[in-house]
């Protein structure tokens, strides 16, 4: 009898499984579809032996010192700072949009001050601000949005970013300064010996056991567990009862090339030519030395495996009927990108999955308390 069934080894899994099994020493079963553990974060030596991300580049950041605490306990870290460009009007410019990127685009010399009145003045008003359109329009107008942003977002959505709430493009910020930094936050770096490294700690515990290859469905009947996680998608959980959740699916091609170096920056956006959005080099992210070098193409798809929640407002309504379902039902905790169908970053899952783990360490208390 297991304490607990864990559905999917990825972030969301893992953490519930290591809390668990070290810190209240119960008894998990954690398995998932796949051939391996890490979930989409998974990353392996390709066969020329360069280490890549299977399922797309993913970068580590956050704000949370908790968050960053927690990981370090199963990795030692590389301090990377991830920077992208955009390939737009036949030249390489900095995405998100900087000083520098309005000022090679345009062949100007403006200073941010210059930068922040062009923006301004090109700004159109929009009020309330509702759509990933609203948001990019509303800070650096109509042509900008539609260097950028119009063409990626419908090639990686399928639709148009008016149709996409604006948490979407608000992911991207905009700048009058020259930092050209993908991201911001406190914290930002690679876990030094890669992701799958530090899932193999997380879950080396005996009171972990792994079942890897292996749908829940098949074995669900057979296995006795006292409550389950599942990480899988809500919709699914609960055979589709209120229809299907949309997510958006990517194809990656992957290629190895026998040159040290491929592209300019880690990323390359693409958002005007070509069916995949960016072409992603791994040796920036993970500092690997080698002769060759390895690059992984996204070709957005509708069909596929589930890697995007898509939020707008449709969905959300459809998530809150099956929000509903699972908060009713007993025993099963839900948590996850898939589970919470949310658009969640890894720190972010992490978070949840903390949080989650803290609700339940509160209710054994509350039991032992009770002399339960
Ligand atoms: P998942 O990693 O999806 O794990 C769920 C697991 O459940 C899967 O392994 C699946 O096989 C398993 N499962 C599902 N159904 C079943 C079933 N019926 N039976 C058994 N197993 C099942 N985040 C960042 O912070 N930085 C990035 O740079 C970044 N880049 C990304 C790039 C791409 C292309 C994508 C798609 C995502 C990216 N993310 C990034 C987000 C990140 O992947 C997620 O936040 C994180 O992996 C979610 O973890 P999870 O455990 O919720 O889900
Ligand atoms: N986006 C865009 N052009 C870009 C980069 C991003 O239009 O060059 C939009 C697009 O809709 C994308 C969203 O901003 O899906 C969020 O971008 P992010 O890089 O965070 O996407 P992710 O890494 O999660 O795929």
């Amino acid at each position: 009898m297991y304490d607990y069934l864990i559905v999917g080894a990825g972030f969301a899994g893992s953490v519930l499984a290591e809390r668990l099994a070290t810190q209240l020493n119960k008894k998990v079963l954690i398995l998932d579809k796949r051939n391996h553990i890490g979930g989409n974060a998974f990353d392996h030596y390709n066969t020329d032996g360069i280490l890549v991300h299977k399922y797309g580049p993913h970068i580590f950041h956050t704000n949370s010192r908790e968050v960053f605490d927690y990981l370090s306990n199963f990795t030692a870290w590389r301090p990377y700072e991830h920077r992208v460009l955009a390939s737009v009007d036949g030249q390489l410019v900095p995405m998100p949009i900087n000083l520098d990127t309005i000022n090679k685009l345009y062949g100007l010399s403006l200073t941010s001050f210059e930068v922040d009145d062009f923006f301004k003045s090109v700004a159109e008003e929009v009020s309330p601000v509702r759509t990933s359109e609203d948001v990019v329009v509303s800070k650096v107008g109509r042509e900008l949005y539609e260097k950028f942003f119009r063409n990626y977002t419908r090639k990686q959505w399928g639709m148009d970013p008016s149709e996409l709430d604006k948490s979407v493009t608000s992911r991207v910020p905009v700048r009058t300064n020259r930092d050209n930094r993908y991201f911001t936050d406190t914290y930002q770096a690679m876990p030094l010996h890669g992701y799958t490294a530090m899932f193999e700690k997380m879950l080396a515990h005996p009171n972990i056991h792994i079942m890897l290859n292996t749908d829940y469905h098949d074995v669900q009947d057979t296995i006795a567990f006292k409550e389950m996680i599942f990480t899988g998608p809500v919709d699914e959980y609960f055979d589709y009862t209120y229809g299907k959740l949309p997510y958006r699916s990517l194809e990656f091609k992957h290629e190895t090339l026998p040159t040290e170096k491929h592209l300019e920056a880690a990323v390359v956006n693409f958002p005007n030519e070509h069916a995949y959005t960016r072409i992603t080099e791994f040796k920036y992210l993970t500092g690997q030395q080698h002769t060759k070098t390895s690059i992984v193409y996204e070709y957005p798809q509708a069909e596929g495996d589930p890697y995007y929640p898509v939020p707008r407002p449709e969905n959300a309504e459809i998530y809150n009927k099956y929000k509903k379902l699972a908060d009713e039902t007993p025993n099963v905790h839900f948590v996850g990108r898939l589970a919470t169908y949310k658009y969640y970053n890894m720190d972010q899952v992490v978070a949840q999955a903390l949080t989650l783990y803290k609700k339940i360490l509160t209710r054994n208390q509350l039991f032992q308390g009770n002399g339960v």
